[in-house]
């Protein structure tokens, strides 16, 4: 099967143009107090899958190891400029579709912002669940296509598209907006099990921020994630979910032995300095300026 396209950031400017210049410090922030109600209090290795710059990394305390995964390389140098190489750390560049981690390595695992660019959610979803031990935390944010705006929206008629229907909504290439009972399903058919539900950036609309100072914003963004969430209708939600079946591959638990092979799927590759060779395909992975590099060109 050809592998669905990936949303390449390479090159991109994304943290500075779309978090730093265009003040999201309320959606910010407000991530940070939903990762707060989500997170487990500490683990021995979490996944952070579309890590982009960072932005997040620092709110993942209590963690032995972080591995950081993004397609773009340049995305995953700013990181390591924020967050500095150190040995809790590894920075991969690889394809969600094709995962280079061996079964049951992780404990943990997060996505945040990136399931918003995936065609094909359920592949990416199941490489995820591959590589997490039994009963390991996943979390999970989407895009949500029923929220307020979008059916204010839709009933003025101001929008084409049904917010209520499960089906997604692709606004731009490679952008979809999801309907909640679609992203549970999908969980479901990945084998996740969802424990809990919080509804994200309630008040993001732009004369909001012009007339609440940051603070009072925040505070009535805790009160809706407290008391609103059950209804998901914030153009952002944020689920916990756990791995639901029982794993019979040994959990990992060696930080240099995680690795798998993306092309062939040999297990486990020796993490060896510069370069990885599969001891079973041959192909080989450059680390470069401290990233690992498991993208497949065909
Ligand atoms: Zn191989």
């Amino acid at each position: 099967m050809k592998n669905p396209p990936v949303c390449d950031y390479e090159g991109s400017d994304y943290q500075q143009s779309f978090w730093e210049k265009n003040d999201r410090r309320y959606e910010d922030a407000a991530e940070a107090i939903a990762l707060k109600h989500l997170l487990p209090t500490g683990g021995k290795h979490l996944l952070e899958i579309g890590a982009g710059a960072g932005r997040n990394t620092p709110r993942y305390t209590g963690f032995e190891h972080i591995t950081l995964l993004d397609y773009s390389t340049t995305q995953l140098q700013q990181a390591i400029q924020k967050l500095g190489i150190q040995s809790c750390y590894k920075f991969i560049a690889a394809d969600v579709y094709r995962l280079p981690f061996a079964p049951a390595v992780f404990d943990t695992a997060t996505m945040i912002r990136t399931l918003h660019h995936l065609s094909e959610p359920v592949i990416a979803l199941q490489q995820i669940n591959q590589c997490l031990v039994s009963e390991a935390v996943f979390i999970l944010e989407f895009a949500n296509k029923r929220n307020l705006k979008s059916i204010l929206r839709y009933w003025l008629g101001k929008q084409h598209w049904n917010p209520f229907s499960t089906e997604a909504v692709e606004f731009a290439d490679l952008n979809f907006d999801f309907h909640p009972a679609s992203v549970y399903a999908m969980l479901e058919e990945s084998k996740f099990l969802i424990e809990k539900q919080v509804g994200v950036s309630y008040l993001r609309a732009r004369f909001l921020k012009r007339i609440l100072p940051l603070w009072l914003m925040l505070a009535k963004e805790s009160m809706l994630q407290n008391f609103a969430s059950w209804t998901a209708l914030s153009p952002s939600i944020f689920l916990r979910a756990r791995v639901k079946q029982t794993k019979t591959e040994e959990a990992i638990t060696d930080f240099n032995m995680i690795f798998r092979c993306p092309a062939c799927g040999h297990y486990p590759l020796e993490d060896t300095p510069s370069k990885i060779t599969c001891g079973l395909c041959g192909r080989i992975y450059p680390i470069v300026e401290g990233v690992y590099d498991f993208r497949l060109t065909e």
